[in-house]
């Protein structure tokens, strides 16, 4: 299997153009037309990790963060990072990290695999990405407006929330003419034609753009499609930060604190008092998600679960929601299980295996 057929799959779940600013997720080292064997996943490619896949016979490591945030100057192997890329380079394996886009996608994300781990119900994005949607409004003769809209269906247009095959139809009459050296699906060269059209608005992720105008050209039957292209207001409730969802029943704060601790799999739990008895509305965040603590708040959450508080923020919560810091590391541990998940259930041709490296530099010592 070519990596670039791995990647390609990863970036439709999970799409470049989501990672934040200062991420670098993608390929980080390695050609996309290498053939892989072995995938090794893990959390952090750090040197270790890529010696462990030199000892497995792995030729591609997929990490959730990037071993390479900004640009390297020199390559002597004074740091880890200089080391872990260069150990790779000469051992030919591949680096690809799957990062903050991940973190911001619902379906298959970081979060929702938190969520997963903790039963819960009704999830959805806590803090939905904007400048995300794109709307496309484009005239079709009727008698080819039903194949044009299942193209844009078909090319990922059409889809709110969990509806799909959503668009707008109003018909209307067009009015061009066709001059000399065109070819007019109907009308005559150098006449002005009418024809009944209908105008079909139909709403799309911008990542989609390309594919979406290749369908609609593809499927429409006029020499010059005429179409326009807006970009949308709203936020895109498949993307964003962190996740809202319920307990499919309210707990006590110390048995949630139990749940947390046992599914997953922590050794302890930073938390302050709960702001009520029971919890049910849990808001949570993979990574450092300290920035969410007012989104969490406002939206309802009766708990805050994310990583990286420091003691001052542990006061910003004003009493109004129990916060609950669980580690960096061990909030993400399980991303390692869906990447691997993901890979295992799409691909046949190459064997995946996780890292048995705990690359963890918090210790706890109890
Ligand atoms: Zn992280």
């Amino acid at each position: 299997m070519q990596l670039q057929s791995i990647i390609h799959f990863f970036e439709k779940i999970a799409p470049p153009s989501l990672q934040e600013g200062y991420d670098n997720a993608g390929l980080i080292v390695g050609n996309p037309e290498m053939e892989i064997k072995k995938a090794l996943i893990c959390l952090d490619s750090i040197p270790e990790v890529v010696e462990e896949a030199i000892l497995i016979g792995a030729n591609l490591i997929v990490a959730h963060h990037p071993i390479v945030f900004s640009g390297l100057k020199k390559f002597n192997g004074k740091t880890h990072v200089e080391r872990a890329v260069m150990l790779a380079i000469k051992n030919d394996i591949a680096i690809y990290a799957i990062h903050t886009n991940l973190d911001n996608v619902l379906h298959n994300g970081v979060n929702q695999k938190i969520a997963e781990k903790l039963g819960l119900i009704n999830c959805s994005i806590l803090e939905p990405k904007g400048g995300q949607l794109q709307k496309l409004v484009v005239f079709c003769p009727d008698s080819h407006a039903e194949e044009l809209r299942q193209a844009l269906f078909n090319a990922g247009a059409g889809r709110i929330g969990n509806y799909d095959a959503c668009s707008f139809n109003s018909h209307g009459d067009g009015s061009f003419r066709a001059n000399t050296g065109a070819k007019p699906f109907v009308g005559e060269i150098g006449k002005k034609h009418w024809e009944p059209e209908i105008r079909i608005e139909i709403v799309f992720p911008k990542h989609l753009a390309g594919q979406v105008i290749k369908a609609m050209k593809a499927a429409h039957p006029y020499e010059e499609v005429a179409y326009d292209i807006y970009q949308l207001e709203n936020t895109w409730q498949d993307a964003g930060s962190g996740l809202i969802g319920e307990l499919p029943e309210a707990l006590t704060t110390a048995e949630f604190l139990k749940l947390l601790k046992t599914n997953m799999q922590v050794p302890l739990v930073r938390h302050t008092p709960g702001a009520g008895e029971q919890i049910r509305r849990v808001a949570l965040c993979g990574g450092s998600g300290s920035f969410l603590l007012n989104k969490a708040i406002a939206s309802g959450a009766d708990v805050f679960v994310s990583s990286d508080f420091k003691y001052h923020q542990f006061f910003e919560n004003e009493g109004k929601i129990m916060i609950a810091d669980i580690g960096h590391y061990e909030g993400e541990y399980f991303t390692v299980e869906l990447l691997g998940n993901l890979l295992t259930e799409n691909f046949r041709t190459f064997a995946v295996v996780f890292s048995g490296i705990d690359t963890n530099p918090i210790k706890y010592y109890c």
